[in-house]
């Protein structure tokens, strides 16, 4: 059986340093009694360094929202690989929405960004997932497909199968709307038949995917019992410990 990972995706929160503090003390204590699930907790850049000081020698992994594909050069305002992992990163964030419909992030970039990470030994966190757009006309799966067919293209099993892939609707992500559990199983499942397809069903059964779009305590256990759904990318429940130990919680209880 594949484990189950919980993720937290900070976004541009919080503004404060002492939040941050605070905040990373609360999870602390709240995430202690969790040993079996995966956790990891995404901070703002800025962040990273005191986050992985403040977790340390504890089971809660750090990553970066973003990098840049160039190790080191003139790139001003850019943040690498190997800069991520030297703080003290184990994962990366690629290719969420936000950054895909706020930033140009697209299915070449999500590529190049997933090489770096993976030539820095850090584990990508690849978002792929339709608008409500693209659901209700019908093209859900063409969209996620090329998402995954570009933005994977041409990795060797050994690289993939350190690839995690985030499930995100673009509709259900901050909008308190969240996918049925039965929507988001049928394109996890889609995801895993097509991992088999571009790579092999024997990667695609280990790979982790992972479910993300408005989740919180009160809708975790019936998202995360879904057969193909191992875990969650957690936005705005993220930012209270409580309610992301209650995500954890339901994790932790399936496994
Ligand atoms: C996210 O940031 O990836 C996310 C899913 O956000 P939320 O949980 O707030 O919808």
């Amino acid at each position: 059986m594949r484990t189950k990972f919980i993720a937290g995706n900070w976004k541009l929160n919080p503004v404060d340093g002492q939040q941050a503090r605070d905040l990373c003390r609360q999870l602390k204590a709240r995430l202690a009694p969790f040993s079996k699930t995966m956790i990891a907790v995404c901070p703002p850049f800025v962040g990273l360094g005191m986050v992985n000081e403040a977790f340390r020698d504890t089971n809660i992994a750090v990553g970066a929202q973003n990098l840049y594909w160039e190790e080191t050069g003139a790139f001003t305002g850019e943040i690498s690989a190997p800069m991520i992992k030297s703080a003290g990163c184990t994962y990366v964030i690629i290719g969420h929405s936000e950054r895909r419909q706020y930033f140009g992030e697209t299915n070449e970039t999500v590529r190049l960004r997933t090489q770096a990470a993976l030539k820095a030994d850090l584990l990508p966190i690849v978002c792929v997932g339709e608008t409500l757009n693209e659901r209700e006309s019908g093209v859900l799966k063409e969209v996620v497909s090329e998402q995954i067919r570009e933005g994977l293209r041409g990795f060797s099993e050994a690289e993939i199968s350190k690839v995690v892939v985030a499930y995100e609707p673009v509709w259900a992500i901050g909008t308190g709307k969240t996918a049925s559990p039965a929507q988001a199983q049928e394109m996890h499942q889609y995801i895993r038949e097509l991992l088999a397809e571009v790579f092999s069903q024997s990667i695609a059964d280990k790979m982790l995917i992972l479910y993300g779009g408005s989740v919180k305590p009160e809708n975790a256990t019936d998202l995360l019992s879904q057969a193909d759904i191992d875990g969650a990318l957690v936005g705005g429940a993220s930012l209270k410990a409580d309610s992301f130990a209650g995500i954890v919680s339901s994790a932790e209880e399936l496994i």
